[in-house]
């Protein structure tokens, strides 16, 4: 009986944990119009203001609302130009702290010129051959030279991984399909795919970020069409919480608006692939306050919170709280932080 309460830890098939601080951040300089400019004006000046002190706060409130949410399990992709080297080791370090399953990965872009670019796919390298569990990142191919792109899936070969990619979000990015075709295998993971081509050539998962997607107007990936593609979809929250149920939600009404003969096992299925991305969050047990955890129960039933959480066979939540850490204390933290954070942006050009 009891078994109808509870699941598997969830997972966040792609998530930016240094975006916890980021609420409540000074508006940009001016009002973004469009995909681009939300990423000139907000999210690159916010990762150009990131040092290791506020990673690590980012990392460790942003997997404590993981907790929070039953989501035991996060694909991170990381940015920080300024602070790269042994970035990733410090969220690997504040999830294991907290008690949530970490895969990262460090963007790799052109953006701040070929130095920049060797730096992140050097940390990349370091983090994954100490043995930490990740992808090699790359930020995304409209951000990359063709010599970067290459770099970075031969890495990724050598080291056994996929690489985690941002693809077509914008239309900017829609070339992406051709120059990443000869590129990609089976264990990539592409995050967005809006303005991918209904055929494509790209192998690997396509993560589907509805509500940022929404929060962006980039329009809808329409991720039932990758069936036909042979890529499996799995969900994410681009950096917008770790709430996952929230998500297939929100991805529910979203394909439902398209197709109103759809039903919720669609994107329950899409959620549920992210157990094959991190099959050890199989083994997390959740205990729910809600007696029927199956999509058509949930689809229509915001607010189900866990009272439980198990990871690895250790209890990490009860009964509203963190066992590992003083919850009071990581957000006290972090809101310090957030304030130190806000005070370099203002300072920023
Ligand atoms: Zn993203």
């Amino acid at each position: 009986m009891a078994s109808a309460y509870t699941t598997p830890g969830l997972v966040c098939s792609h998530h930016h944990l240094y975006s916890a601080l980021a609420r409540g951040m000074p508006a940009p300089p001016r009002t973004p119009h469009g995909f681009l400019e939300i990423l000139e004006l907000v999210w690159w000046r916010l990762d150009r203001a990131l040092d290791l002190d506020l990673i690590h706060w980012s990392a460790m409130l942003g997997a404590l609302e993981c907790l929070e949410v039953g989501c035991t399990a996060v694909i991170d992709h990381h940015e920080s130009p300024q602070a790269i080297e042994g970035s990733l080791s410090v969220i690997a370090d504040a999830c294991a702290e907290v008690g949530v399953r970490a895969s990262c990965a460090y963007g790799v872009t052109d953006r701040h010129g070929a130095e920049g670019a060797r730096r992140g796919l050097a940390e990349n390298e370091r983090f994954l051959r100490a043995g930490g569990d990740g992808y090699v990142g790359v930020h995304a191919a409209f951000t990359c030279t063709d010599e970067t792109l290459e770099a970075a899936a031969g890495l990724a070969a050598d080291l056994g991984v996929g690489v985690h990619i941002h693809v077509a979000e914008g239309e900017a990015d829609a070339p992406a399909a051709e120059r990443l075709a000869d590129l990609s295998r089976p264990d990539w993971l592409l995050i967005h795919g809006v303005h991918l081509p209904d055929q494509h050539a790209l192998q690997g998962t396509l993560v589907h970020n509805p509500r940022s997607n929404m929060n962006n107007a980039v329009g809808y990936a329409r991720p039932a069409r990758f069936e036909a593609t042979g890529n499996p979809v799995a969900l994410g929250t681009d950096g917008i919480g770790s709430d996952m149920l929230d998500e297939f939600r929100i991805a529910y009404v979203r394909l439902r608006e398209s197709d109103v003969t759809a039903g919720p096992e669609t994107p329950w299925q899409w959620l549920s692939t992210g157990w094959d991305l991190m099959p050890e969050a199989r083994n997390d047990h959740v205990t729910w306050n809600y007696a029927a955890m199956e999509p058509w129960h949930l689809a229509f039933s915001p607010g189900v919170r866990p009272e439980r959480v198990e990871v690895a066979g250790e209890e990490v939540w009860a009964d509203g709280r963190s066992t590992r850490v003083d919850a009071a204390e990581v957000r006290a933290k972090a809101a310090e932080a957030a304030q130190r954070l806000f005070r370099r942006l203002d300072d920023l050009d």
